[in-house]
């Protein structure tokens, strides 16, 4: 796991260097998501630190399992607002945030010990292919607001495009999240995550900015179908 670890962090800086961003201008994310912690423990040792989950009741189970490493923790899944608190207690980032309520509820939920949740708003935009994220035209309201509540600090955008291994295609949908990523950042907001990318668009990602990719089969293998119940 290791080796295909290093294979696929040489790939990413070789796009970063073609593509006239410097070497390490993106971060990896290993979602682990419907893998077990032993998996995750294999790649810790390895050298990766930060993982992402998207099923709560799983991601708590490994949260308990591989609580003495050091790891940070991303959740990137769907979220129901009354399942709001252990994320807030538990992951240092949440990049699925979509609407209000679910920010408020994160906010008055994260302990005052904690730092600040780290916070990537997640977009549609691939409009009827996808249930989640905010729509583009509520997203300068929804990073005011955002923005406005204590205990978190909004990083960023994320978005997952409908899916396509047309080149051109997967360019301009991640061309649509950067557009609406600099337009927060010129009306005023400090900006520095733009988590874009999978195992099957990455190139794309970054060819068009992104500086977090979250990568789940290409670093674990396939996943089994069904996901997990929450
Ligand atoms: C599963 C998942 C990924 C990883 O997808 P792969 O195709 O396995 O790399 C990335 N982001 C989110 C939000 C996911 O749910």
């Amino acid at each position: 796991m290791c080796q295909r670890r290093q294979e696929l962090l040489e790939r990413i800086s070789e796009w970063c260097d073609q593509y006239g961003r410097g070497r390490d201008c993106v971060r990896l994310l290993a979602v682990s998501k419907q893998f077990p912690a032993d998996d995750i423990q294999t790649l810790a040792g390895c050298g990766q630190s930060a993982f992402g989950e998207s099923y709560l009741k799983e991601a708590l189970d490994k949260l308990d399992m591989l609580s003495g490493l050091n790891l940070e923790w991303h959740f990137i899944g769907p979220m129901q607002s009354n399942k709001t608190r252990r994320i807030a207690e538990r992951f240092a980032w949440v990049q699925s945030l979509d609407r209000l309520k679910v920010a408020q509820r994160l906010a008055e939920q994260r302990p005052a010990e904690l730092p600040p949740l780290n916070v990537c708003l997640q977009v549609n935009i691939s409009g009827e292919a996808s249930k989640s994220g905010t729509d583009p035209a509520d997203l300068p309201g929804l990073a005011a607001a955002v923005t406005g509540l204590p205990q978190l600090r909004l990083r960023g955008l994320m978005a997952i495009p409908a899916p396509t291994i047309q080149f051109g295609e997967q360019r301009r949908a991640f061309a649509r999240l950067r557009d609406l990523y600099d337009s927060l950042v010129t009306a005023g907001h400090d900006l520095d995550t733009l988590s874009m990318g999978m195992s099957n668009d990455l190139e794309a990602a970054i060819a068009e900015g992104g500086t977090l990719v979250r990568v789940g089969t290409a670093l674990f293998g396939q996943r089994a179908a069904a996901p997990a119940a929450d």
